[in-house]
């Protein structure tokens, strides 16, 4: 499932592309997928793309016509800029003919969504008033004080989006192995040097998952189609039963707060 750097690297990406295109054409090949209901067209075609951004996984692409068009990615979805003669790939739900080039929504497990809202409504959707800070710009003393005020398990803390937006099962497996903390301790119960170290980490580690263009395991390709690279530097996630990368002791998996989690017993406490 994308988490927050690979929907950074599709946001740089469409930056790049599609600021300043002009929407000439709207095909709807699958309705269902806008959450609520498909849009009227007049609302899109005519209006040129103003900005980009994200908001925890959500990209917020914003029109020249003040709308702004919002895409969550779930687990399969893929938002790609492509050239109209590309081939329509099955399970290809959008399709928005830009001036020069194409933008395209593809889902195959239908999980991700489409909305397109005015400005106002912005601020009363409560799939994004519902975040809480995104976990790369959250300062560190923000991010001490939030830790320590939980008495939750520190993995279901940071992949709490309503606490902690951006973060998901890998870069939260690998952010407590960098910081050296046990996933199942609790915010609470960590000093305040701890967690300060868990934040560096965290820091550190989407950066670096950036900087690779996201994990590509299973479905993720970039805005442009490609793969990431972070999945070849990994330390712990998808790695069960391999040999730790500090003490060469075997990485486990165990279901913790609901979610499967990858660590190393010998080096997390
Ligand atoms: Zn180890």
């Amino acid at each position: 499932m994308p988490e927050l750097p690979e929907v950074e690297t599709i946001v740089r990406e469409l930056r790049q592309d599609i600021i300043g295109r002009t929407i000439v054409a709207v095909r709807f090949l699958n309705r269902s997928i806008w959450r609520r209901g498909a849009p009227a067209k007049k609302h899109l075609i005519g209006a040129s793309i103003s900005s980009l951004e994200r908001r925890g996984k959500n990209i917020l692409v914003t029109l020249s016509n003040g709308r702004v068009m919002i895409v969550h990615l779930k687990m399969t979805g893929r938002l790609t800029y492509q050239g109209p003669n590309d081939r329509i790939r099955k399970h290809t739900h959008l399709v928005i003919d830009l001036d020069s080039g194409q933008i395209r929504f593809n889902d195959t497990r239908r999980f991700g969504y489409l909305d397109l809202v005015a400005p106002e409504q912005l601020d009363t959707l409560d799939y994004l008033s519902i975040l809480g800070p995104d976990a790369l710009f959250i300062s560190r003393e923000d991010f001490v004080t939030m830790v320590r005020s939980k008495k939750r398990i520190i993995k279901s803390l940071l992949l709490d989006q309503s606490i902690l937006a951006g973060m998901g099962n890998i870069y939260s497996d690998e952010t407590l192995f960098v910081a050296g903390i046990d996933p199942r301790r609790v915010g609470a119960g960590l000093s305040r040097e701890r967690v300060g170290r868990l934040h560096q980490a965290m820091i550190a580690v989407l950066n670096n998952a950036i900087g690779a263009r996201g994990s590509s395991m299973n479905d993720y390709v970039d805005a442009r189609g490609e793969k990431g690279s972070y999945q070849d530097q990994r330390l712990v996630y998808g790695r069960e039963g391999q040999p730790c990368k500090k003490c060469g002791r075997k990485i486990k998996r165990e279901i913790i707060g609901s979610r499967s989690c990858h660590f190393c017993a010998s080096c997390q406490r």
